[in-house]
Protein backbone atom coordinates (compact mmCIF):
# COMPACT_ATOMS: atom_id res chain seq x y z
CA UNK A 1 0.00 0.00 0.00
CA UNK A 2 1.16 3.77 -0.97
CA UNK A 3 -0.08 6.77 0.18
CA UNK A 4 -0.95 9.76 -0.84
CA UNK A 5 -0.81 13.35 1.25
CA UNK A 6 -1.86 11.65 4.88
CA UNK A 7 -4.40 9.69 3.41
CA UNK A 8 -3.96 6.08 2.42
CA UNK A 9 -4.61 4.90 -1.49
CA UNK A 10 -5.64 1.09 -1.38
CA UNK A 11 -4.38 -1.17 -4.04
CA UNK A 12 -5.38 -4.11 -5.73
CA UNK A 13 -4.43 -7.27 -4.39
CA UNK A 14 -3.34 -9.28 -7.29
CA UNK A 15 -1.87 -12.89 -6.99
CA UNK A 16 -0.37 -12.29 -3.47
CA UNK A 17 0.75 -8.75 -3.97
CA UNK A 18 -1.30 -4.92 -3.16
CA UNK A 19 -0.54 -3.82 -6.97
CA UNK A 20 -1.42 -0.01 -8.36
CA UNK A 21 -3.59 -0.08 -11.26
CA UNK A 22 -2.94 0.92 -14.79
CA UNK A 23 -5.61 4.13 -14.29
CA UNK A 24 -3.85 6.69 -11.79
CA UNK A 25 -7.07 8.01 -11.00
CA UNK A 26 -8.75 7.12 -7.60
CA UNK A 27 -12.46 7.63 -5.52
CA UNK A 28 -12.22 9.02 -2.68
CA UNK A 29 -13.57 6.71 0.39
CA UNK A 30 -15.76 9.91 2.87
CA UNK A 31 -17.02 9.46 6.44
CA UNK A 32 -20.79 9.68 6.11
CA UNK A 33 -20.33 11.22 9.76
CA UNK A 34 -18.14 13.85 8.95
CA UNK A 35 -17.95 14.71 5.06
CA UNK A 36 -14.24 16.73 5.31
CA UNK A 37 -12.71 13.19 6.31
CA UNK A 38 -11.57 11.54 3.56
CA UNK A 39 -10.83 7.72 4.63
CA UNK A 40 -8.85 6.55 1.75
CA UNK A 41 -8.08 6.60 -1.52
CA UNK A 42 -9.66 3.69 -3.78
CA UNK A 43 -8.17 2.84 -7.21
CA UNK A 44 -10.07 3.02 -10.60
CA UNK A 45 -8.99 0.09 -12.25
CA UNK A 46 -9.56 -0.40 -15.66
CA UNK A 47 -10.91 -3.83 -17.79
CA UNK A 48 -7.07 -4.02 -18.71
CA UNK A 49 -6.27 -4.47 -14.48
CA UNK A 50 -9.32 -7.37 -14.37
CA UNK A 51 -7.62 -9.41 -17.00
CA UNK A 52 -4.82 -9.88 -14.93
CA UNK A 53 -6.85 -10.61 -12.04
CA UNK A 54 -8.69 -12.94 -13.14
CA UNK A 55 -6.23 -14.69 -15.05
CA UNK A 56 -4.11 -14.73 -11.34
CA UNK A 57 -6.98 -16.39 -10.23
CA UNK A 58 -7.45 -18.92 -12.98
CA UNK A 59 -3.65 -20.11 -12.75
CA UNK A 60 -4.13 -20.52 -8.86
CA UNK A 61 -7.59 -22.52 -9.25
CA UNK A 62 -6.45 -26.11 -9.88
CA UNK A 63 -3.64 -26.24 -6.85
CA UNK A 64 -6.27 -24.84 -4.52
CA UNK A 65 -9.13 -27.19 -5.41
CA UNK A 66 -7.08 -30.00 -5.28
CA UNK A 67 -6.05 -29.41 -1.41
CA UNK A 68 -7.68 -31.39 0.46
CA UNK A 69 -10.84 -29.72 2.73
CA UNK A 70 -9.25 -29.72 5.53
CA UNK A 71 -6.16 -27.95 3.89
CA UNK A 72 -7.99 -25.31 2.63
CA UNK A 73 -9.74 -24.82 6.10
CA UNK A 74 -6.84 -24.88 7.97
CA UNK A 75 -6.08 -21.05 6.15
CA UNK A 76 -9.19 -20.49 6.93
CA UNK A 77 -8.86 -21.05 10.61
CA UNK A 78 -5.35 -18.75 10.54
CA UNK A 79 -7.30 -15.83 8.51
CA UNK A 80 -10.14 -15.90 11.43
CA UNK A 81 -7.37 -15.93 13.93
CA UNK A 82 -5.86 -12.65 12.76
CA UNK A 83 -9.44 -11.17 11.76
CA UNK A 84 -10.23 -11.30 15.72
CA UNK A 85 -6.86 -10.24 16.52
CA UNK A 86 -7.71 -6.54 14.03
CA UNK A 87 -11.50 -5.96 15.12
CA UNK A 88 -11.19 -2.93 16.54
CA UNK A 89 -9.24 -1.45 13.74
CA UNK A 90 -11.59 -3.46 11.12
CA UNK A 91 -14.52 -2.37 13.11
CA UNK A 92 -13.26 1.68 13.38
CA UNK A 93 -12.73 1.67 9.85
CA UNK A 94 -16.11 -0.01 9.23
CA UNK A 95 -17.81 3.19 11.42
CA UNK A 96 -15.91 5.58 9.80
CA UNK A 97 -16.39 4.82 5.89
CA UNK A 98 -20.10 3.75 6.13
CA UNK A 99 -21.65 5.15 9.66
CA UNK A 100 -22.72 2.24 11.83
CA UNK A 101 -22.22 2.53 15.36
CA UNK A 102 -19.22 0.63 16.97
CA UNK A 103 -20.48 -1.75 18.84
CA UNK A 104 -22.48 -2.85 15.92
CA UNK A 105 -19.52 -2.84 13.71
CA UNK A 106 -17.70 -4.71 16.36
CA UNK A 107 -20.43 -7.38 16.00
CA UNK A 108 -20.36 -7.59 12.45
CA UNK A 109 -16.42 -8.12 12.63
CA UNK A 110 -16.59 -10.88 15.10
CA UNK A 111 -19.60 -12.04 13.01
CA UNK A 112 -17.03 -12.32 9.87
CA UNK A 113 -14.58 -14.29 12.62
CA UNK A 114 -17.10 -16.81 13.26
CA UNK A 115 -18.10 -17.61 9.66
CA UNK A 116 -14.48 -18.16 8.50
CA UNK A 117 -14.23 -20.42 11.66
CA UNK A 118 -17.79 -22.25 10.38
CA UNK A 119 -16.54 -22.80 7.05
CA UNK A 120 -13.12 -23.51 7.98
CA UNK A 121 -14.94 -26.73 9.97
CA UNK A 122 -16.64 -27.44 6.24
CA UNK A 123 -13.81 -28.43 5.26
CA UNK A 124 -14.38 -31.97 6.86
CA UNK A 125 -17.62 -32.31 6.00
CA UNK A 126 -19.07 -35.03 3.62
CA UNK A 127 -19.59 -33.28 0.26
CA UNK A 128 -21.16 -36.32 -1.33
CA UNK A 129 -23.96 -39.50 -1.58
CA UNK A 130 -24.09 -43.15 -2.27
CA UNK A 131 -26.40 -43.51 -4.50
CA UNK A 132 -27.86 -47.42 -4.72
CA UNK A 133 -27.49 -48.62 -7.87
CA UNK A 134 -29.67 -51.44 -10.03
CA UNK A 135 -26.24 -52.66 -11.12
CA UNK A 136 -25.27 -54.60 -8.20
CA UNK A 137 -21.98 -55.03 -9.09
CA UNK A 138 -21.70 -50.79 -8.93
CA UNK A 139 -20.85 -48.43 -6.76
CA UNK A 140 -22.30 -44.69 -7.77
CA UNK A 141 -22.32 -42.04 -5.51
CA UNK A 142 -21.62 -38.11 -6.31
CA UNK A 143 -19.09 -35.38 -5.46
CA UNK A 144 -19.03 -32.07 -5.53
CA UNK A 145 -16.17 -29.91 -7.61
CA UNK A 146 -15.37 -26.44 -7.74
CA UNK A 147 -17.03 -24.14 -10.24
CA UNK A 148 -13.33 -22.57 -10.57
CA UNK A 149 -13.03 -18.74 -10.16
CA UNK A 150 -15.68 -16.85 -8.36
CA UNK A 151 -16.55 -13.08 -8.69
CA UNK A 152 -17.71 -11.96 -5.48
CA UNK A 153 -19.77 -8.45 -6.05
CA UNK A 154 -20.97 -6.87 -2.27
CA UNK A 155 -22.74 -3.66 -0.96
CA UNK A 156 -21.63 -1.55 1.31
CA UNK A 157 -23.71 -2.39 4.26
CA UNK A 158 -21.99 -5.21 5.36
CA UNK A 159 -18.50 -4.18 4.67
CA UNK A 160 -17.14 -7.70 6.33
CA UNK A 161 -20.06 -10.27 6.97
CA UNK A 162 -20.96 -10.19 3.14
CA UNK A 163 -17.50 -10.48 1.82
CA UNK A 164 -16.48 -12.82 4.56
CA UNK A 165 -20.02 -15.28 3.83
CA UNK A 166 -19.42 -15.32 0.24
CA UNK A 167 -15.38 -15.77 0.11
CA UNK A 168 -15.25 -18.29 3.43
CA UNK A 169 -17.59 -20.75 1.50
CA UNK A 170 -16.47 -20.26 -2.21
CA UNK A 171 -12.77 -21.06 -1.04
CA UNK A 172 -13.31 -23.89 1.19
CA UNK A 173 -15.29 -25.76 -1.71
CA UNK A 174 -11.85 -25.28 -3.85
CA UNK A 175 -12.86 -21.87 -5.95
CA UNK A 176 -10.76 -19.37 -5.87
CA UNK A 177 -12.10 -15.27 -6.33
CA UNK A 178 -12.00 -12.05 -7.23
CA UNK A 179 -13.32 -9.88 -4.64
CA UNK A 180 -14.92 -6.08 -5.96
CA UNK A 181 -16.51 -4.64 -3.32
CA UNK A 182 -18.79 -1.85 -3.21
CA UNK A 183 -16.73 1.91 -3.57
CA UNK A 184 -18.32 3.61 -0.21
CA UNK A 185 -17.01 0.53 1.72
CA UNK A 186 -13.92 -0.72 -0.13
CA UNK A 187 -11.40 0.54 2.86
CA UNK A 188 -12.80 -1.99 4.67
CA UNK A 189 -13.05 -4.86 2.45
CA UNK A 190 -9.24 -3.77 1.78
CA UNK A 191 -8.48 -4.71 5.54
CA UNK A 192 -10.56 -7.69 5.31
CA UNK A 193 -8.11 -9.27 2.49
CA UNK A 194 -4.89 -8.08 4.56
CA UNK A 195 -6.08 -10.50 6.94
CA UNK A 196 -5.68 -12.92 4.17
CA UNK A 197 -2.67 -11.60 2.74
CA UNK A 198 -1.13 -12.61 6.45
CA UNK A 199 -2.56 -15.92 6.50
CA UNK A 200 -0.01 -16.45 3.71
CA UNK A 201 -3.08 -18.27 1.36
CA UNK A 202 -1.44 -19.52 -1.96
CA UNK A 203 -0.94 -16.75 -4.25
CA UNK A 204 -3.72 -16.13 -6.89
CA UNK A 205 -6.14 -17.67 -4.07
CA UNK A 206 -7.68 -14.48 -2.82
CA UNK A 207 -7.85 -11.52 -5.29
CA UNK A 208 -8.99 -8.24 -4.97
CA UNK A 209 -9.85 -5.08 -7.55
CA UNK A 210 -11.64 -1.78 -6.60
CA UNK A 211 -13.42 0.48 -9.29
CA UNK A 212 -17.48 1.18 -10.22
CA UNK A 213 -19.83 -1.02 -10.36
CA UNK A 214 -20.17 -0.04 -14.47
CA UNK A 215 -16.33 -0.98 -15.41
CA UNK A 216 -15.24 -3.58 -12.75
CA UNK A 217 -18.58 -5.27 -12.19
CA UNK A 218 -19.62 -5.22 -15.35
CA UNK A 219 -16.62 -6.42 -16.28
CA UNK A 220 -16.83 -9.36 -13.95
CA UNK A 221 -20.09 -10.71 -15.21
CA UNK A 222 -18.82 -10.33 -18.77
CA UNK A 223 -15.46 -12.19 -17.85
CA UNK A 224 -15.26 -14.83 -20.21
CA UNK A 225 -12.76 -16.53 -17.34
CA UNK A 226 -15.47 -16.15 -14.24
CA UNK A 227 -16.98 -19.29 -13.69
CA UNK A 228 -19.79 -17.60 -11.41
CA UNK A 229 -20.99 -14.49 -9.69
CA UNK A 230 -22.18 -14.18 -6.38
CA UNK A 231 -23.44 -10.45 -5.88
CA UNK A 232 -25.39 -9.09 -3.50
CA UNK A 233 -27.14 -5.76 -3.80
CA UNK A 234 -30.02 -3.83 -5.13
CA UNK A 235 -32.57 -5.84 -7.24
CA UNK A 236 -31.89 -2.95 -10.40
CA UNK A 237 -28.41 -4.15 -10.74
CA UNK A 238 -28.93 -7.54 -9.52
CA UNK A 239 -31.57 -8.02 -12.30
CA UNK A 240 -28.93 -6.97 -14.76
CA UNK A 241 -25.95 -9.35 -13.29
CA UNK A 242 -28.55 -12.38 -13.81
CA UNK A 243 -28.92 -11.66 -17.45
CA UNK A 244 -25.61 -10.90 -17.97
CA UNK A 245 -23.91 -14.13 -16.63
CA UNK A 246 -26.98 -16.11 -17.95
CA UNK A 247 -26.06 -14.93 -21.09
CA UNK A 248 -22.83 -16.80 -21.53
CA UNK A 249 -23.97 -19.81 -19.73
CA UNK A 250 -22.32 -18.97 -16.31
CA UNK A 251 -23.71 -19.07 -12.54
CA UNK A 252 -24.96 -16.56 -10.66
CA UNK A 253 -26.56 -16.06 -7.03
CA UNK A 254 -28.11 -12.69 -6.57
CA UNK A 255 -28.68 -11.51 -3.08
CA UNK A 256 -31.34 -8.30 -3.73
CA UNK A 257 -33.71 -6.27 -1.32
CA UNK A 258 -36.54 -6.27 1.15
CA UNK A 259 -39.62 -4.50 2.09
CA UNK A 260 -40.05 -6.47 5.36
CA UNK A 261 -43.07 -6.63 6.91
CA UNK A 262 -43.65 -7.10 10.97
CA UNK A 263 -46.95 -8.23 11.89
CA UNK A 264 -48.48 -7.65 15.22
CA UNK A 265 -51.73 -9.35 16.82
CA UNK A 266 -53.75 -8.44 18.81
CA UNK A 267 -52.30 -10.87 21.31
CA UNK A 268 -48.83 -9.99 21.33
CA UNK A 269 -46.44 -8.86 23.84
CA UNK A 270 -46.49 -5.32 22.81
CA UNK A 271 -43.45 -4.14 24.58
CA UNK A 272 -41.36 -7.04 22.69
CA UNK A 273 -43.30 -5.91 19.56
CA UNK A 274 -42.11 -2.26 19.71
CA UNK A 275 -38.62 -3.20 20.39
CA UNK A 276 -38.25 -5.66 17.96
CA UNK A 277 -39.81 -3.00 15.22
CA UNK A 278 -37.17 -0.48 16.73
CA UNK A 279 -34.37 -2.80 16.58
CA UNK A 280 -35.07 -4.29 12.92
CA UNK A 281 -36.33 -1.27 11.62
CA UNK A 282 -33.91 1.33 12.80
CA UNK A 283 -30.15 0.03 13.78
CA UNK A 284 -27.86 0.54 11.01
CA UNK A 285 -30.04 3.79 10.08
CA UNK A 286 -32.25 0.92 8.21
CA UNK A 287 -29.83 -0.10 5.66
CA UNK A 288 -30.42 -4.06 6.11
CA UNK A 289 -32.02 -5.79 3.44
CA UNK A 290 -33.75 -7.24 6.62
CA UNK A 291 -34.51 -4.25 7.90
CA UNK A 292 -38.65 -3.62 8.90
CA UNK A 293 -39.42 -1.12 7.04
CA UNK A 294 -43.86 -2.16 7.36
CA UNK A 295 -45.72 -2.27 10.68
CA UNK A 296 -48.83 -3.97 10.29
CA UNK A 297 -50.63 -3.54 13.58
CA UNK A 298 -54.17 -5.04 14.75
CA UNK A 299 -56.81 -2.21 15.13
CA UNK A 300 -57.66 -3.11 18.53
CA UNK A 301 -53.72 -2.77 19.86
CA UNK A 302 -52.52 -0.06 17.35
CA UNK A 303 -53.19 2.83 19.52
CA UNK A 304 -51.07 1.62 22.18
CA UNK A 305 -48.43 0.06 20.00
CA UNK A 306 -48.27 3.29 18.48
CA UNK A 307 -47.65 5.45 21.94
CA UNK A 308 -45.05 2.97 22.99
CA UNK A 309 -43.29 3.02 19.70
CA UNK A 310 -43.27 6.92 19.82
CA UNK A 311 -42.38 7.36 22.73
CA UNK A 312 -38.75 5.08 22.20
CA UNK A 313 -38.39 6.63 18.82
CA UNK A 314 -37.94 9.84 20.36
CA UNK A 315 -35.35 9.05 22.75
CA UNK A 316 -32.65 7.51 20.12
CA UNK A 317 -29.57 9.27 19.93
CA UNK A 318 -28.33 9.56 16.52
CA UNK A 319 -25.15 10.72 15.88
CA UNK A 320 -21.26 9.93 14.90
CA UNK A 321 -20.61 6.47 15.71
CA UNK A 322 -17.71 6.11 17.39
CA UNK A 323 -19.18 8.03 20.30
CA UNK A 324 -20.38 6.08 23.31
CA UNK A 325 -24.08 6.05 23.47
CA UNK A 326 -25.08 6.87 19.92
CA UNK A 327 -27.27 4.60 18.53
CA UNK A 328 -28.25 5.37 15.19
CA UNK A 329 -25.52 6.64 13.13
CA UNK A 330 -25.69 8.54 9.62
CA UNK A 331 -27.15 7.38 5.85
CA UNK A 332 -23.87 5.55 4.66
CA UNK A 333 -23.53 8.28 1.38
CA UNK A 334 -25.45 11.49 0.16
CA UNK A 335 -26.84 9.75 -2.40
CA UNK A 336 -28.05 7.55 0.35
CA UNK A 337 -29.49 10.55 2.58
CA UNK A 338 -30.74 12.22 -0.76
CA UNK A 339 -32.77 9.07 -1.42
CA UNK A 340 -34.17 8.46 2.06
CA UNK A 341 -35.79 12.03 1.97
CA UNK A 342 -36.79 11.88 -1.18
CA UNK A 343 -39.14 8.69 -0.10
CA UNK A 344 -40.11 10.63 2.78
CA UNK A 345 -41.33 13.35 0.75
CA UNK A 346 -43.36 10.75 -1.52
CA UNK A 347 -45.30 9.33 1.53
CA UNK A 348 -46.04 12.95 2.39
CA UNK A 349 -47.43 13.60 -1.11
CA UNK A 350 -49.38 10.22 -1.48
CA UNK A 351 -51.32 11.24 1.60
CA UNK A 352 -49.82 9.01 4.17
CA UNK A 353 -49.45 11.05 7.53
CA UNK A 354 -46.17 11.60 9.23
CA UNK A 355 -46.29 11.14 12.84
CA UNK A 356 -42.33 11.53 13.72
CA UNK A 357 -38.85 12.44 12.16
CA UNK A 358 -38.77 13.08 8.36
CA UNK A 359 -36.00 15.51 8.20
CA UNK A 360 -31.91 15.90 7.33
CA UNK A 361 -30.53 16.21 11.17
CA UNK A 362 -28.61 19.80 10.67
CA UNK A 363 -27.73 20.69 13.99
CA UNK A 364 -23.94 21.49 15.16
CA UNK A 365 -22.61 17.50 15.36
CA UNK A 366 -24.65 16.12 12.64
CA UNK A 367 -24.34 19.08 9.80
CA UNK A 368 -20.93 17.81 8.50
CA UNK A 369 -22.71 14.43 7.80
CA UNK A 370 -25.74 12.96 5.93
CA UNK A 371 -27.72 12.09 8.78
CA UNK A 372 -31.62 12.06 8.73
CA UNK A 373 -34.32 11.62 11.70
CA UNK A 374 -35.73 8.35 12.65
CA UNK A 375 -39.11 8.51 10.55
CA UNK A 376 -42.70 7.01 11.65
CA UNK A 377 -45.80 7.43 9.51
CA UNK A 378 -49.06 6.03 9.73
CA UNK A 379 -52.30 5.34 7.14
CA UNK A 380 -49.98 4.30 5.08
CA UNK A 381 -51.93 1.71 2.36
CA UNK A 382 -50.14 -0.31 -0.09
CA UNK A 383 -50.70 1.21 -3.04
CA UNK A 384 -48.16 4.17 -1.76
CA UNK A 385 -44.48 4.03 -3.04
CA UNK A 386 -43.60 3.94 0.81
CA UNK A 387 -45.44 0.41 1.46
CA UNK A 388 -43.63 -1.19 -1.81
CA UNK A 389 -40.12 -0.03 -2.85
CA UNK A 390 -37.13 -0.85 -0.44
CA UNK A 391 -35.93 2.90 0.88
CA UNK A 392 -32.80 2.06 2.68
CA UNK A 393 -33.60 4.77 5.54
CA UNK A 394 -34.65 4.83 9.22
CA UNK A 395 -38.43 4.68 8.37
CA UNK A 396 -41.36 3.26 9.28
CA UNK A 397 -44.27 2.54 8.02
CA UNK A 398 -47.98 1.63 9.85
CA UNK A 399 -50.56 0.27 8.51
CA UNK A 400 -53.70 -0.68 10.64
CA UNK A 401 -55.73 -3.81 10.15
CA UNK A 402 -58.94 -6.32 11.70
CA UNK A 403 -57.38 -9.61 11.08
CA UNK A 404 -54.51 -11.61 10.56
CA UNK A 405 -55.56 -12.51 7.09
CA UNK A 406 -56.17 -9.17 6.11
CA UNK A 407 -52.67 -8.34 7.52
CA UNK A 408 -51.07 -11.09 5.78
CA UNK A 409 -52.89 -9.87 2.38
CA UNK A 410 -51.13 -6.96 3.10
CA UNK A 411 -48.11 -8.55 4.23
CA UNK A 412 -47.97 -10.01 0.52
CA UNK A 413 -49.14 -7.29 -1.22
CA UNK A 414 -45.19 -6.42 -2.41
CA UNK A 415 -42.65 -7.57 -5.13
CA UNK A 416 -40.30 -8.72 -2.20
CA UNK A 417 -39.62 -11.46 0.15
CA UNK A 418 -36.95 -12.06 2.23
CA UNK A 419 -37.62 -11.60 5.61
CA UNK A 420 -40.73 -11.16 7.87
CA UNK A 421 -42.07 -11.69 11.46
CA UNK A 422 -44.98 -12.11 13.75
CA UNK A 423 -45.69 -10.89 17.26
CA UNK A 424 -48.71 -13.43 18.87
CA UNK A 425 -48.49 -15.51 21.70
CA UNK A 426 -51.04 -17.28 19.46
CA UNK A 427 -49.95 -20.75 18.09
CA UNK A 428 -52.55 -21.33 15.64
CA UNK A 429 -52.02 -17.61 14.41
CA UNK A 430 -47.82 -18.83 14.35
CA UNK A 431 -48.56 -21.65 11.98
CA UNK A 432 -50.69 -19.67 9.75
CA UNK A 433 -48.09 -16.77 9.50
CA UNK A 434 -45.48 -19.52 8.68
CA UNK A 435 -47.75 -21.18 5.85
CA UNK A 436 -49.05 -18.17 4.28
CA UNK A 437 -46.46 -15.13 4.69
CA UNK A 438 -44.34 -15.63 0.93
CA UNK A 439 -40.46 -14.75 2.41
CA UNK A 440 -37.22 -16.74 3.02
CA UNK A 441 -37.19 -16.49 6.19
CA UNK A 442 -40.45 -16.00 8.65
CA UNK A 443 -39.46 -15.24 12.71
CA UNK A 444 -42.21 -15.47 15.25
CA UNK A 445 -41.32 -12.79 18.17
CA UNK A 446 -38.43 -12.18 16.69
CA UNK A 447 -37.49 -9.16 14.55
CA UNK A 448 -37.10 -9.19 10.80
CA UNK A 449 -33.14 -8.47 10.77
CA UNK A 450 -31.19 -11.23 11.67
CA UNK A 451 -30.09 -14.99 11.03
CA UNK A 452 -27.81 -17.12 12.29
CA UNK A 453 -24.84 -18.10 9.99
CA UNK A 454 -25.66 -21.88 10.63
CA UNK A 455 -28.61 -21.38 8.49
CA UNK A 456 -29.69 -20.54 4.78
CA UNK A 457 -30.31 -17.17 4.38
CA UNK A 458 -32.32 -16.00 0.84
CA UNK A 459 -35.55 -14.60 -0.19
CA UNK A 460 -38.35 -15.15 -2.39
CA UNK A 461 -39.81 -13.09 -5.04
CA UNK A 462 -37.67 -10.79 -6.01
CA UNK A 463 -35.90 -10.59 -3.32
CA UNK A 464 -33.41 -13.26 -4.09
CA UNK A 465 -32.13 -15.79 -6.88
CA UNK A 466 -33.59 -18.49 -4.89
CA UNK A 467 -30.28 -20.29 -4.04
CA UNK A 468 -29.21 -19.70 -0.94
CA UNK A 469 -25.94 -18.62 1.14
CA UNK A 470 -24.73 -19.30 4.70
CA UNK A 471 -25.15 -23.09 6.41
CA UNK A 472 -24.34 -25.90 4.41
CA UNK A 473 -26.71 -24.71 1.81
CA UNK A 474 -24.00 -22.22 0.34
CA UNK A 475 -22.48 -25.31 -1.67
CA UNK A 476 -25.50 -25.61 -3.76
CA UNK A 477 -24.05 -22.61 -5.44
CA UNK A 478 -20.14 -22.70 -5.16
CA UNK A 479 -19.91 -26.38 -6.34
CA UNK A 480 -21.37 -28.56 -9.19
CA UNK A 481 -22.52 -32.00 -8.81
CA UNK A 482 -20.29 -34.86 -10.11
CA UNK A 483 -22.04 -38.55 -10.16
CA UNK A 484 -19.67 -41.13 -10.28
CA UNK A 485 -20.56 -44.86 -11.84
CA UNK A 486 -17.73 -47.35 -10.98
CA UNK A 487 -18.75 -50.86 -12.57
CA UNK A 488 -17.12 -53.59 -10.63
P1 LIG B 1 -25.82 -1.75 -5.58
O1 LIG B 1 -25.80 -0.34 -5.99
O2 LIG B 1 -26.67 -2.69 -6.35
O3 LIG B 1 -24.29 -2.23 -5.62
C1 LIG B 1 -23.91 -3.52 -5.22
C2 LIG B 1 -22.59 -3.87 -5.88
O4 LIG B 1 -22.79 -3.99 -7.29
C3 LIG B 1 -21.51 -2.80 -5.69
O5 LIG B 1 -20.27 -3.42 -5.54
C4 LIG B 1 -21.59 -2.05 -7.00
O6 LIG B 1 -20.41 -1.35 -7.30
C5 LIG B 1 -21.84 -3.18 -7.97
N1 LIG B 1 -22.37 -2.78 -9.27
C6 LIG B 1 -22.96 -1.61 -9.62
N2 LIG B 1 -23.29 -1.64 -10.94
C7 LIG B 1 -22.92 -2.86 -11.41
C8 LIG B 1 -23.01 -3.50 -12.67
N3 LIG B 1 -23.54 -2.90 -13.74
N4 LIG B 1 -22.55 -4.76 -12.79
C9 LIG B 1 -22.01 -5.40 -11.73
N5 LIG B 1 -21.88 -4.83 -10.51
C10 LIG B 1 -22.34 -3.58 -10.35
O7 LIG B 1 -26.23 -1.92 -4.04
P2 LIG B 1 -25.70 -1.09 -2.78
O8 LIG B 1 -26.30 0.27 -2.85
O9 LIG B 1 -24.22 -1.24 -2.67
O10 LIG B 1 -26.35 -1.92 -1.56
C11 LIG B 1 -27.65 -1.76 -1.11
C12 LIG B 1 -28.56 -2.83 -1.66
O11 LIG B 1 -28.07 -4.11 -1.29
C13 LIG B 1 -29.96 -2.77 -1.08
O12 LIG B 1 -30.90 -2.92 -2.12
C14 LIG B 1 -30.03 -3.97 -0.14
O13 LIG B 1 -31.30 -4.50 0.06
C15 LIG B 1 -29.15 -4.93 -0.84
N6 LIG B 1 -28.68 -5.93 0.12
C16 LIG B 1 -29.22 -7.19 0.04
C17 LIG B 1 -28.82 -8.17 0.94
C18 LIG B 1 -29.36 -9.56 0.88
O14 LIG B 1 -28.71 -10.45 1.37
N7 LIG B 1 -30.53 -9.77 0.29
C19 LIG B 1 -27.88 -7.86 1.93
C20 LIG B 1 -27.37 -6.57 1.98
C21 LIG B 1 -27.77 -5.62 1.06
P3 LIG B 1 -20.26 0.22 -6.96
O15 LIG B 1 -20.28 0.35 -5.51
O16 LIG B 1 -18.95 0.54 -7.53
O17 LIG B 1 -21.41 0.90 -7.64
Amino acid sequence: MVTKTDVETYLNFVNGSWISASSSEVAASINPANQNEIVGYLQKSTKEDLDTVVEAAKAAQKAWGKLSGAERGSYLYKVADIMESRLEDIAETMTREMGKTLPEAKGETARGVAILRYYAGEGMRKVGDVIPSTDSSALMFTSRVPLGVVGVITPWNFPVAIPIWKMAPALIYGNTIVLKPAQEAAVTAAKVIACFEEAKLPNGVVNFITGSGSVIGQGLVDHPGINGITFTGSDTVGKQVGQGVLARGAKYQLEMGGKNPVIVAEDADLDLAVEATISGGLRSTGQKCTATSRVIVHSSVYDTFKEKLLNQVKEIKVGNGLEEGVWMGPSASESQLNTVLSYIEKGKEEGATLLLGGNRILDQECANGFFVEPTVFENVTTDMTIAQEEIFGPVLALMKVDSLDEALTVANDVNYGLSASIFTTNIQKMLTFINDMDAGLVRINAESAGVELQAPFGGMKQSSSHSREQGQAAIEFFTSIKTVFVKG
